[in-house]
């Protein structure tokens, strides 16, 4: 929504990609221009690259950024919340799209949000991470289906279940330590389930946990616990 700048029209400031990525002449970078913004579901395109961003609606702002974003075909995209302001709708829209040009174009994404229904549909493997650590990494399934690491189970269980809509929502307790004055031990042991003495003492490496997840926990989950 932000990313736009407000004064130039969606045209200039895709032409700027080009410009500066590219040896494009004008002709040749307004088709591309024209077609990525096509591409990413905008009708009447060739019009619409003289308009101004308020022109738009935020779904359409949304998708010129990412037009943006792929024109000069990256390899790699970074999407830092990318849908974060969206209604639910429009921000199903908006990861159908960005996965189909990801395959499309044969790019690769790091995809950074809180938000582990996005990622649990978007992403090959997940990372997590707790006051800037990584306490937990491995492929989406395994990682979903059966966490090791208690921070990653508590992020699951906040998930609203929709087949359960009168129970109360599930949270994890406390609060994140102030990452200036961190715990000795494990940063996580004051909401910890699991926490034990050596977690006060030791600060956990990451493990590997079986071939292809790895954990920071010195009382890792194993499948089928709860927590
Ligand atoms: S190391 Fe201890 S406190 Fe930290 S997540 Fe594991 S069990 Fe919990």
């Amino acid at each position: 929504m932000t990313s736009l700048n407000p004064v130039h029209t969606v045209g200039q400031q895709m032409d700027e990609v080009l410009r500066l990525h590219t040896d494009l002449d004008a002709e040749a970078r307004r088709s591309a221009c024209v077609e990525m913004l096509e591409s990413v579901g905008i009708s009447r395109a060739a019009n619409r690259l003289s308009a101004y961003p308020h022109q738009f609606s935020g779904g359409m702002r949304q998708r010129v950024v990412i037009a943006i974003a792929m024109l000069a075909r990256p390899r790699l995209i970074i999407a830092d919340e990318p849908t974060t302001a969206l209604d639910v709708t429009i921000q199903s829209q908006i990861l159908k799209l960005m996965r189909r040009q990801i395959a499309d174009k044969g790019a690769s994404m790091i995809l950074i949000t809180h938000d582990l229904a996005v990622v649990s549909e978007m992403a090959d493997h997940i990372t997590v991470l707790y006051c800037g650590k990584v306490v937990e990494r491995g492929r989406t399934r395994d990682l979903i289906e059966a966490p090791a690491h208690p921070y990653t189970r508590g992020l699951i269980d906040s998930i609203p279940d929709p087949a359960n809509r009168h129970a109360r929502l599930k949270q994890i307790p406390g609060t994140v330590p102030d990452i200036r004055n961190l715990p000795k031990g494990c940063n996580f042991r004051d909401r910890c389930p699991r926490a034990q003495a050596l977690c006060a003492e030791t600060e956990p490496d990451l493990r590997p946990q079986n071939a292809a997840q790895w954990a920071a926990c010195h009382y890792p989950l194993q499948p089928g616990d709860s927590a």
